[in-house]
C-alpha cells in the first residue's frame, strides 16, 4: 500500500531518490515468514520506512544527495541500516536531501528540490527534507534523518511531524557519509512521539565501529512517550522558556503558536519558568565556522580516486587536475562555499583566530545550558523562526537560509537531545515546538512532547 502510495504521490513531492519495490517487498515477506514461524518480533517489525541517503546502504544507491556519488552502490550497510534490517523494518528506498546535508531546504540537491506536502510551492525543509515529505506525505510512517545543526528538528516543524536529534553519540555514524563530525546525529522522525520513540529506541545503542558511541543504556523513551501519554499531566516538571530564542526575526505567527504551547503545557501543570543563555546568540557564529571546517576535511575524501565521479581522466592529465576537475564538476555551489569558508577558518594564523574560538563559544553555550537545566527539566522554544518557506525564497541568500538554523544550533553545540512536536498551524501551515533536555535525558524529552500531544 505505501508503495502504490509512493508511485502515486512521489512524482508531485520528489521525497525519494530512489524506490527500492523489489528489496521492500522481499523484507515484508521476509517478515511474514518468521512470523508464520512463530519468531518474536519486535515491535516495528514490517512497519515501512524512508532512509535519508546520507546513511549508506549495502548494494543500494547512496548519493548524499550529490552528484559526485552518483550511481555508488555501497558495499557494507550504515549500523543504522543493519538495526533497521534486523527490527524487521522495511526499508521502502532512499530520500532527498541538501547535498552533503549542507542546507534548510533540499534545494541544494544534485537532484532538484523535494515539496512540502502541505502546499507544494514550500519546501519541505532541510537537509532531511525527503525524509520529512515522505513522512507529511503518509508515503512512510517513520523516516531516518540526521542532525547536524537542525536537519531533522526543521524539517519536522515545517511539515507536521515529531523529529528527535539525540544526545551525541547515542546513535552510531558508523556508515553515514561525514559532514561534521562532531556534530553529525542520526535520528528519528514519526507521524507521533511514541512512533518516534519506537524508531529511536531500534536505532540507537553502544556501537564499537563508531569511536563517539556512548557506551550506556539507551533512555526509555518508549517508556517515557507512553507515561506521558497516560499522566496527561506536567505536575512537577519544571518547564524552562529561554529568553533569547524569540522575538526579532521571528514570525508573529510562529511566536503566538509557541506562546499558545506553552499556555497548554501551563495548563497540563507545568512550572514555567523564564531562562537566560546569553551565549545562544554566537551559536550560529560558531556553527558556520566549524560546520565547513570539518567538512572541508571529511570532503578531501571525493579526490576522483577512492569513490563515484571522475573528469578529466584522459591519460594525458595530471592527477591534481583530474582531482580538480572532478571537485569543480561533482559539488554545486553550497558545497564549495562551505569548503573554501572552512579550509580557511582552519588555515595557519587563522585557525586560533576563527575555529579555536568558535570551539570557546561552544563550550560557552555548554555551560548556558549546564546553568539552565539547574533551574529547569526541560528547555522550550519555537523549532523555527518561520512556517515553511518558498521554493526558491531562499536559494540565493546564504544568510537567510542559515537563519532558519537559530533555534536548533545550540543543542547541536551542545551535543543534547532535543525533539520537535507539531504545535498548530500559523496561515495553515504547521509549526514546530522543541524540547530540549540535558544530554542522555532523551526520555524527558518524549515524557513533555507525549503529553503536549
Ligand atoms: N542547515 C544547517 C546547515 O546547512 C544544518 C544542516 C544539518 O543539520 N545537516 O548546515
Amino acid at each position: 500500500a505505501h508503495l502504490d502510495h509512493v508511485a502515486a504521490h512521489d512524482p508531485a513531492v520528489h521525497a525519494f531518490l530512489h524506490v527500492d519495490t523489489e528489496g521492500a517487498l522481499a523484507a515484508a515477506r521476509a517478515v511474514d515468514e518468521r512470523r508464520a514461524a512463530g519468531e518474536p518480533l519486535g515491535p516495528l517489525a514490517g512497519v515501512p520506512l524512508a532512509m535519508k541517503d546520507v546513511v549508506v546502504t549495502e548494494g543500494l544507491p547512496t548519493t548524499s544527495g550529490s552528484r559526485m556519488l552518483e550511481g555508488w552502490r555501497p558495499p557494507y550497510d550504515a549500523t543504522v541500516t543493519r538495526r533497521v534490517k534486523d527490527a524487521g523494518i522495511v526499508m521502502l528506498g532512499k530520500t532527498n536531501m541538501d547535498e552533503f546535508a549542507m542546507g534548510s531546504s533540499t534545494e541544494n540537491s544534485a537532484f532538484g528540490p523535494s515539496r512540502n506536502p502541505w502546499d507544494l510551492t514550500r519546501t519541505p525543509g532541510g537537509s532531511s527534507g525527503g525524509s520529512s515529505a515522505a513522512v507529511a506525505a503518509l508515503q512512510a510512517p517513520l523516516a531516518i534523518g540526521t542532525d547536524t545543526g537542525g536537519s531533522i528538528r526543521q524539517p519536522a516543524a515545517v511539515t507536521g511531524i515529531v523529529g528527535h536529534k539525540p544526545t551525541y553519540g547515542a546513535v552510531s555514524r558508523y556508515g553515514l557519509i561525514a559532514f561534521s563530525s562532531s556534530l553529525d546525529q542520526a535520528g528519528p522522525f514519526g507521524r507521533t512521539v511514541l512512533d518516534t520513540a519506537l524508531l529511536h529506541e531500534a536505532v540507537a545503542g553502544y556501537d564499537p565501529a563508531d569511536s563517539t558511541s556512548i557506551d550506556a543504556p539507551v533512555p526509555a523513551v518508549v517508556a517515557a512517550a507512553r507515561e506521558g501519554a497516560a499522566a496527561g499531566s506536567l505536575a512537577g516538571v519544571r518547564v524552562g522558556v529561554v529568553r533569547e530564542l524569540g522575538g526579532e526575526g521571528y514570525q508573529p505567527g510562529v511566536l503566538s503558536s509557541f506562546e499558545a504551547a506553552v499556555e497548554t503545557l501551563r495548563g497540563l501543570g507545568a512550572e514555567v519558568v523564564e531562562v537566560g543563555c546569553p551565549h545562544f546568540d554566537y551559536a550560529l557564529a560558531a556553527y558556520y565556522l566549524i560546520a565547513p571546517s570539518e567538512c572541508s576535511s571529511n570532503l578531501a575524501r571525493f579526490d576522483a580516486v577512492r569513490y563515484g565521479l571522475r573528469v578529466g581522466d584522459d591519460g594525458a592529465r595530471s592527477l591534481e587536475d583530474v582531482m580538480s576537475l572532478t571537485r569543480e564538476a561533482g559539488f554545486g555551489a553550497e558545497v564549495k562555499r562551505r569548503i573554501m569558508i572552512g579550509t580557511y577558518a582552519l588555515s595557519s594564523g587563522y585557525y586560533e583566530a576563527y575555529y579555536g574560538q568558535a570551539q570557546k563559544v561552544r563550550t560557552l553555550i555548554a555551560r548556558d545550558f549546564a546553568a539552565a537545566f539547574e533551574r529547569a527539566d526541560v528547555l522550550v522554544s519555537p523549532t523555527t523562526p518561520s512556517v515553511a518557506f518558498g521554493l526558491g525564497e531562499k536559494v540565493d541568500d546564504p544568510m537567510a537560509m542559515y537563519l532558519n538554523d537559530l533555534c536548533t544550533l545550540p543543542a547541536s553545540l551542545a551535543g543534547t537531545p532535543a525533539i520537535s512536536v507539531p504545535c498548530g498551524l500559523s496561515e495553515g501551515l504547521p509549526v514546530g515546538l522543541q524540547i530540549m533536555a540535558p544530554a542522555l535525558a532523551d526520555d524527558r524529552c518524549y515524557r513533555v512532547a507525549a503529553t503536549f500531544e
